[in-house]
């Protein structure tokens, strides 16, 4: 069996969807999936760790990284930048290791057009209604910004014709059997004797 390159999975959708309780609980199943952890230059929230949930950046350091090209995507987002080390993507992906991107929709799309073979999965909220109450019980956010965040959203739902799948977040747990299921599949797909 050949299997060369790894495949780079982009799991996207709008923010308050639940990407990243999907994502945690996908990788206390499926281990051969590699995280490719995020620079921000947003707030460390409580219960965050540096080099685990983000690694946090100033602006001006965030910058730097955008201008040496070290950033594989990058976006602005609610007032804070976030973005995806290109080396570590690139150097994963080489030596045959699955990547796994978890990310919002104007970086998925940038992914996109510069690796066009990745696989893209947009995480959709069972409704609005559900996606506002997920970002206010969050209770981290100001009003001003579970507005923000909101309409963010709205705009993101519009790029979903973009992915190659939609996976309905409206239970954890058959959230991530079907990403699981997108994964095992695009080996399928790729495989070659
Ligand atoms: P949060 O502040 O809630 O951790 O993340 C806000 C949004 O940024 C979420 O939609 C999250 O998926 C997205 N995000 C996290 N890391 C990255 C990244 O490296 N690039 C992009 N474009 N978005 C990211």
């Amino acid at each position: 069996m050949i299997e060369e390159k790894g495949i780079l999975f982009v799991l996207s959708g709008p923010s308050g969807v639940g990407k990243g309780t999907v994502r945690k609980a996908l990788f206390e199943k499926d281990t051969d999936l590699k995280y490719s952890i995020s620079m921000t230059t947003r707030p460390m929230r409580e219960g965050e760790e540096e080099g685990i949930d983000y690694f946090y950046r100033t602006r001006s350091e965030f910058e730097d990284m955008i201008n040496n090209n070290k950033l594989l995507e990058y976006a602005e987002y609610v007032g804070n930048y976030y973005g995806t080390p290109r080396d570590y993507v690139e150097e994963t992906l080489q030596s045959g290791k699955d990547v796994f991107l978890e990310i919002e929709v104007q970086g998925a799309l940038q992914v996109k057009e510069n690796f066009p073979e990745g696989v893209f999965i947009f995480l959709f909220p069972p409704s609005l209604e559900e996606l506002k109450n997920r970002i206010i019980n969050r209770g981290t956010e100001t009003e001003e910004l579970v507005r923000n965040r909101l309409l963010a959203a709205k705009e993101e739902i519009e790029m979903m014709d973009a992915y190659d799948y939609v996976v309905v977040n409206d239970r954890i747990d058959s959230a991530v059997h079907k990403v699981q299921s997108i994964v095992r599949s695009e080996h399928c797909k790729r495989e070659r004797v």
